[in-house]
């Protein structure tokens, strides 16, 4: 470690714990520390300026320094800065939100706030067995997630996370969630295998799985529309209405993880939308507060919803809620955020500037490192490859991805290396044409740069 005095650098070494982090390369490469931040743009302690690329964590979707949205949380923590929803409490915030969530969302009746992606599908796993046991059915408990789903890291949903390093001397995957396959034509298709009978096969998988499991055994499926961590993966146009249809056949809950996906990412309001699915439960957090403030939401349907509500009754509580669900500062941001949605017309933005991202993007498939340019609306990926033609992929000891995104960091861009040598795009989605192609231009640069330093 260079010697780095008693800087925030090397405090930061000292006392700070970083999530999904190498702890041990920490210690020699230090932090990158944001000072502030402006529209798509976040400015380092050296006064280097970025493009944010991936939005944060794909959630800041109105970029930096929206004045109304600071406003509005201003004006909350004056009026009311802390109130909670247990035992029948409310507040006007979390009841204006949930109107507009539920009138907003495919189909949905009811919601469950919480704050976290991970608590928010969390909820979900301790609802459909809560769901299940009102309906007497104390077997019907499974969990079927995908490999390379991600849904977070709490005990539950770390379990229903498809990757890896979620798993490995965690303990986990819990007993009683699995995962079936992965829709990603381009890696797990057959020689000569169209994308509709991949998924065709797909849906086969999931009937062969709750069929061997016993369908009285299988609670939920549970699914983002478009994979985000695992690697922003689109599934094929009819995959969902393959796989609702066996849902369906053997009566198991369909569950929407919309946490990346909601808000307008792809191109439409939700993921649900871009491939007709139905969903019985939907989760929701990062852009709906734009991220600037922790909130995310389980919504059920009104089947549900009612079959809950029941059993509540019968045992005398729902017993499970956060001290924060529903925070009305967090609340009235969410609502703020929903509001400049639709008066910006966020949706005709995205699709007015996507084709900056994913027509420049595909613009380098024929680059000697790329092996698949994929993604709607404003979320994209890049996998490299070693062998084009075998689809052959780098040793992941030689960390190719996580190369390519430092030489995109002197390039002024913020992106995400992901498993498999992906590169994640996912900007906020206020993000201007021209920002994209700026973009897009740091990023060929870097790939150019990691082409040379390959040989
Ligand atoms: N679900 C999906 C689809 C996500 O992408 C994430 C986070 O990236 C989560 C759940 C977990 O959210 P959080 O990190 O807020 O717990």
């Amino acid at each position: 470690m260079t010697d780095m005095g008693n800087s925030p650098a090397s405090r930061d070494i000292a006392y700070v714990m970083h999530p999904y982090s190498n702890l041990e390369k920490h210690k020699e490469t230090g932090p990158l520390i944001l000072d502030h931040a402006e529209g798509v743009w976040v400015v380092d302690d050296n006064g280097k300026r970025y493009i944010e690329g991936m939005a944060g964590l794909w959630c800041a979707s109105l970029g930096y320094g929206e004045q109304r949205l600071i406003d509005a949380a201003t004006k909350q923590l004056k009026q009311l800065p802390y109130a909670h929803l247990f035992a029948s409490r409310s507040h006007n915030p979390a009841i204006d939100l949930a109107e507009k969530l539920v009138a907003m969302s495919p189909g949905m009746a009811q919601v469950f706030f919480a704050n976290s992606g991970s608590e928010a599908t969390d909820t979900v796993v301790k609802t459909a067995w809560f769901y299940n046991n009102a309906l007497g059915r104390p077997n019907k408990k499974k969990i079927i997630a995908r490999t390379k789903g991600y849904h977070g890291v709490t005990v539950a949903a770390a379990s229903m996370t498809g990757l890896p390093y979620n798993h490995i001397d965690f303990d986990l995957p819990i007993a009683n969630i699995m995962h079936t396959s992965c829709p990603h034509h381009y890696r797990f298709g057959q020689p000569g295998e169209g994308e509709e009978e991949f998924a065709s096969r797909m849906a086969d998988d999931l009937e062969k799985m709750i069929l061997e499991e016993g369908p009285d055994t299988v609670a939920a499926f549970i699914a983002e529309p478009v994979m985000g961590a695992g690697g922003v993966i689109v599934p094929p146009r009819t995959y969902f209405e393959k796989i609702q249809a066996v849902l369906n056949k053997y009566d198991v809950l369909l569950v929407a993880d919309e946490v990346i996906c909601g808000f307008g990412r792809t191109g439409k309001m939700f993921g649900c939308e871009q491939f007709g699915i139905k969903p019985d439960i939907m989760t929701v957090a990062k852009a709906l507060s734009s991220a600037y403030l922790p909130i995310s939401a389980m919504m059920v349907n009104q089947k549900v919803a009612d079959v809950v509500a029941k059993n509540s009754g019968k045992i005398g509580t729902f017993g499970h809620g956060y001290t924060y669900s529903g925070h009305p500062v967090s609340a009235a941001v969410a609502l703020e955020t929903l509001k400049i949605y639709e008066e910006r017309d966020i949706l005709g933005h995205v699709n007015a500037v996507a084709p900056h991202l994913q027509d420049g993007l595909r613009k380098l498939t024929d680059h000697p490192l790329v092996g698949e340019v994929r993604g709607l609306g404003l979320i994209a990926a890049v996998e490299l490859v070693a062998n084009k033609e075998t689809r052959e992929n780098f040793d992941p000891k030689l960390a190719v991805a996580p190369t390519l995104v430092n030489k995109a960091l002197e390039h002024g861009v913020i992106l995400r290396a992901m498993m498999g040598d992906a590169i994640a795009f996912s900007p906020p989605l206020v993000i201007t044409g021209d920002e994209l192609d700026m973009m897009v231009d740091g990023f060929a640069k870097a790939l150019d740069e990691t082409l040379a330093w390959l040989k």
